[in-house]
C-alpha cells in the first residue's frame, strides 16, 4: 500500500497497542561504498548530512511527546560519519524524542576511523552504551579485497579505545571474502577472541545485485569461495568463538554472558519497534511500514511536511503467526513452541508442526523442554527452511 498522506508518521501508526520497546535510526551516508554493498546510503554526499539530520529531526518532533523505549539502534550506513555539531544535534534530538527508560541499550554503528577518544566522550555523554565497530577483518589483503577504507592498524586501536571508554564493544566480521583460506579466517577469529570485545557478528560474504560485486562475480572478474569451505568457516566460527565463552545466541551473533545485543531481540521476538529515515521499517500494531529507501526521495517528502513511509502492510493473524515462529527459530534458544500454539489460530499452527515435524525427520531442528530449536545441521542451512514456514498453503 502507498502512503503519501500529510498525516505525520507516528500518528498514522499510533494507538494500535502497547509502545514499542525498541527504536532504530538509519544514517545513509558512507565515506564511500564497499564493493560487497547493497545498502541504502549515499557515498561522498557531506553536503547532505546537514539536511538530513534537520530532517530526520523533523520525522522524530511528528511522534509529537516523548516515546520512552528500552534500546536505540544508530545504523546504517556509517551514522559515525556525521561531523560533531551535526551528530550532537541529532542524539540530542534522539534523546529528547526517544527517553530510554530503565537499563537501557544505546547502540551506535561505527567506523573504526570513527572511533576517537573525542568522539566516543560525545556519544556516552549523550548515552551511547555500546559501539558497533564495522572491523570486518584483521587482514590487509582481506580488507583490500572488501573495499574496506580502514587499515588493520586502525581496528586494533579502535577496538582497544572504545573498550576503554564504553561498557559494550561489538565487532562485525565477514568471512567468505574471495580467495579467503580457512587458515586465515581462523586468525580473524582468534584475533577477534584475544581483542576482548563482548559481542562479535558473523557474516558470509553474498554477492547482491546493486553491489559492485555482483557485476564482477558476472564479468567472472572476481570468485565465490568454494561452498563447503563456507559452511567449515561458519562451523569455524561457533566452535572458536564458543570455546572462548562467546556463546552463539543467534544464527549470526556470538556474546558474552550480559551482552547480548537487546535492541535486535525486539525484532527476533516480533516486538514492536519505530524507525526512522530513510529505508528504515517500523513495526507497530501488526502494522509493518517501511520509509521510502531513496534518501533524496525521504528528504523532499519530509521537507515537504509529508509522511516518508512508502509501504504499509497489516499482517493477518496467519502472518504475525508465521513470522514470529520464523524470526524467533533464528535464536539458538528457539521458539517456545508450546506457548506459541497457544495464542494463534490452530488451523496455522498446525501448518507450521506439519513443517516442523517434517524438519525434525531430517534432523534440521529438535524439541528442547516446551522449545523447539535449530540443530547444529539444520543451523547451516537454515537460510532455505523459512519460506516453507512463511507460506501459507
Ligand atoms: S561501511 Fe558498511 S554500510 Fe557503508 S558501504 Fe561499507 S558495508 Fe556498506
Amino acid at each position: 500500500m502507498q502512503s503519501g498522506s500529510k498525516v505525520p508518521v507516528a500518528l498514522e501508526l499510533a494507538g494500535q497497542g502497547p509502545e514499542p520497546l525498541a527504536a532504530y535510526l538509519h544514517v545513509p551516508f558512507c565515506y564511500h561504498r564497499c564493493g560487497y554493498c547493497n545498502f541504502t546510503l549515499l557515498a561522498g554526499r557531506e553536503d547532505l548530512h546537514e539536511q538530513f539530520v534537520e530532517a530526520i529531526l523533523t520525522e522524530l518532533s511528528w511522534l509529537e511527546a516523548p516515546q520512552p523505549v528500552q534500546t536505540i539502534f544508530l545504523g546504517g550506513g556509517t551514522p559515525s560519519i556525521l561531523r560533531p555539531e551535526l551528530m550532537e544535534r541529532l542524539l540530542e534530538g534522539i534523546a529528547k524524542w526517544l527517553p530510554i527508560h530503565g537499563i537501557g541499550e544505546w547502540s551506535i554503528e561505527a567506523n573504526p576511523r570513527d572511533i576517537t577518544l573525542s568522539n566516543l566522550k560525545r556519544w556516552s555523554d549523550f548515552g551511547i552504551n555500546r559501539v558497533s565497530i564495522g572491523g570486518q577483518s584483521f587482514q590487509a589483503r582481506k580488507l583490500q579485497v572488501l573495499e574496506r577504507d580502514h587499515r588493520s592498524e586502525e581496528l586494533n586501536c579502535a577496538i582497544e579505545l572504545a573498550m576503554s571508554h564504553m561498557p559494550r564493544v561489538s565487532l562485525d566480521l565477514i568471512f567468505a571474502a574471495p580467495q579467503e583460506t580457512l587458515m586465515e579466517w581462523q586468525d580473524d577469529l582468534e584475533k577477534a577472541v584475544c581483542s576482548g570485545v563482548g559481542h562479535v557478528s558473523t557474516y558470509g560474504l553474498t554477492f547482491e545485485k546493486g553491489a559492485s560485486f555482483y557485476g564482477r562475480l558476472q564479468r567472472q572478474e572476481i570468485a565465490k569461495i568454494d561452498e563447503q569451505l563456507e559452511l567449515d568457516m561458519y562451523n569455524l566460527a561457533i566452535d572458536t568463538l564458543e570455546a572462548s565463552g562467546i556463546e552463539h545466541y543467534e544464527i549470526s551473533n556470538f556474546a558474552v554472558q550480559g551482552q547480548t545485543c537487546q535492541h535486535n531481540q525486539s525484532y527476533w521476538n516480533s516486538d514492536r519497534w519505530w524507525g526512522f529515515g530513510p529505508s528504515a521499517a517500523s513495526y507497530l500494531g501488526n502494522t509493518r511500514s517501511v520509509n521510502h529507501r531513496g534518501t533524496l526521495q525521504y528528504l523532499r517528502k519530509v521537507q515537504s511536511g509529508v509522511s516518508p513511509i512508502a509501504e504499509q502492510d497489516h499482517l493477518s493473524i496467519d502472518q504475525q503467526c508465521r513470522e514470529r515462529f520464523v524470526f524467533g527459530m533464528r535464536q539458538r534458544k528457539g521458539v517456545d513452541w508450546e506457548n506459541l500454539k497457544t495464542q494463534f489460530p490452530d488451523q496455522t499452527t498446525w501448518q507450521i508442526q506439519n513443517t516442523l515435524h517434517k524438519h525434525i525427520e531430517h534432523g534440521w531442528m529438535e524439541h528442547q523442554g516446551a522449545y523447539v530449536r535449530l540443530t547444529r545441521s539444520g543451523l547451516v542451512i537454515s537460510d532455505g527452511l523459512w519460506n516453507e514456514y512463511l507460506t501459507a498453503r
